[in-house]
C-alpha cells in the first residue's frame, strides 16, 4: 500500500535519508517541489511517551500487491533496552523501520508506541520521538553546521558542536579551513562514507529523542572510521529504546533481545548466548553472517 512518502523513499535509495524532522521532510518535498499529502486530520492525540517501549502485533505489509514482506511480524522492543533485529538480506529488516516512522501502513495487524498504536498519533509526534540512522546519509548542499541542524532547526552553537563532538566529527569538521563553515555537496568537502554517517549521527545526537533507529549498515567503511562510529553510536545508544539492525556481531553480543527475522516473521529470538547454544536459525545465521569478526570483537 503506498502512501505519500514514496516518491521520497524511491530517492533515499539514491542516498537520501529520511532521518528526518517533519520540517526536514518538508524542506525536502520543498526542494522537490512536491507536497507532503499526509496531513494529521485534525483534533489527533499527540503520542504520549513514557519509556518508548515499541510493539508490533501480527503486522502484515506489502510495498505491492501480491508481495508480502512482512507476514504477521510480531516483537517487542522494550523500553530503555537495545534490541537487535538480524536475518537474511530482504527479510524485511529495513521495512520494520519504515513502518515505525510511518513512511507507510500496515495492511493489517498493529504498531504500538507505549501502548498507542502508531497511526492513531500526530505524524509530528511520531516523527519527533524518533532519532533515526538510516544506511542512506542524506546531506543536502549547504554547510556542516546546517546539515547537523536537520536533527533539530534552531539549536544553539553550542549545541551543534556538542552534537559533533559526542559522534566523534568535530575533530574532522575542525580539519576543513572553513570548520563548521565548510560547505558539503557539489563544490563542497568530499566526506567519506564515515564522515558521513557521522554526521547522521550528529543529528541524531542533537535531535535527542528517545526512540532511536539504527541501520547498522558498516560494511562501506574502513576500518578505522567503523571503529569511530561504533564509539559513537555506543553512546547515542545509552538510556534509549534501541532498535539495530545488527550487522556486527559486537551489536548482537550487546543486545539485550535478538529477534531472527526470515520471510517476514519472527523465526526465532532470545539473547545471543542462548540463541547459539540453541544450535537453530540464529546459530547458522550467526555463524555466515559474522565469521571473521570475532577478532575485532576481543580487540
Ligand atoms: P532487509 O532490510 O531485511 O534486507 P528490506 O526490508 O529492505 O529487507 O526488504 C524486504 C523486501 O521488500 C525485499 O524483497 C525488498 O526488495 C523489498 N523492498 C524494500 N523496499 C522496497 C520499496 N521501497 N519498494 C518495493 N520493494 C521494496
Ligand atoms: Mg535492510
Amino acid at each position: 500500500l503506498l502512501l505519500s512518502y514514496e516518491p521520497a523513499k524511491r530517492l533515499a535509495r539514491l542516498n537520501i535519508d529520511m532521518t528526518s524532522h517533519l520540517l526536514g521532510a518538508r524542506m525536502l518535498f520543498e526542494i522537490l517541489d512536491m507536497k507532503p499529502v499526509e496531513q494529521d486530520p485534525p483534533g489527533v492525540p499527540q503520542l504520549q511517551l513514557k519509556g518508548g517501549q515499541i510493539e508490533f502485533d501480527d503486522v502484515f505489509f506489502g510495498y505491492r500487491q501480491d508481495e508480502p514482506v512482512l507476514r504477521g511480524l510480531t516483537f517487542v522492543a522494550e523500553a530503555g533496552k537495545t534490541t537487535a533485529l538480524v536475518g537474511p538480506s530482504g527479510g524485511g529488516k529495513s521495512t520494520v523501520m519504515n513502518l515505525i516512522e510511518r513512511f507507510y501502513e500496515v495492511e493489517s495487524g498493529t504498531i504500538a508506541i507505549d501502548g498507542q498504536k502508531t497511526n492513531q498519533v500526530s505524524l509530528r509526534s511520531l516523527r519527533e520521538a524518533i532519532g533515526f540512522v538510516s544506511q542512506d546519509v542524506f546531506l543536502f548542499s549547504g554547510t556542516i553546521r546546517e546539515n547537523i541542524a536537520f536533527g533539530r532547526p534552531g539549536a544553539s552553537e553550542e549545541d551543534i558542536v556538542a552534537a559533533a563532538k559526542a559522534a566523534h566529527a568535530h575533530d574532522f569538521i575542525m580539519s576543513f579551513a572553513g570548520g563548521y563553515n565548510s560547505r558539503v555537496g557539489e563544490h563542497g568537502a568530499q566526506l567519506s562514507g564515515g564522515q558521513r554517517q557521522r554526521i547522521a549521527i550528529a543529528r541524531a545526537f542533537l535531535k535527542d529523542a528517545p526512540i532511536l533507529l539504527l541501520d547498522e549498515a558498516t560494511a562501506a567503511l574502513d576500518s578505522e572510521s567503523e571503529a569511530e562510529v561504533q564509539r559513537a553510536l555506543r553512546s547515542l545508544q545509552m538510556d534509549r529504546t534501541t532498535l539495530v539492525i545488527a550487522h556486527r556481531l559486537q551489536t548482537v553480543v550487546n543486545a539485550d533481545r535478538i529477534f531472527v527475522i526470515d520471510g517476514g516473521r519472527v523465526v526465532e529470538s532470545g539473547r545471543h548466548d542462548e540463541l547459539v547454544a540453541r544450535r537453530g536459525r540464529y546459530y547458522t545465521f550467526h555463524q555466515l553472517q559474522f565469521a571473521g569478526q570475532q577478532e575485532r570483537l576481543s580487540a
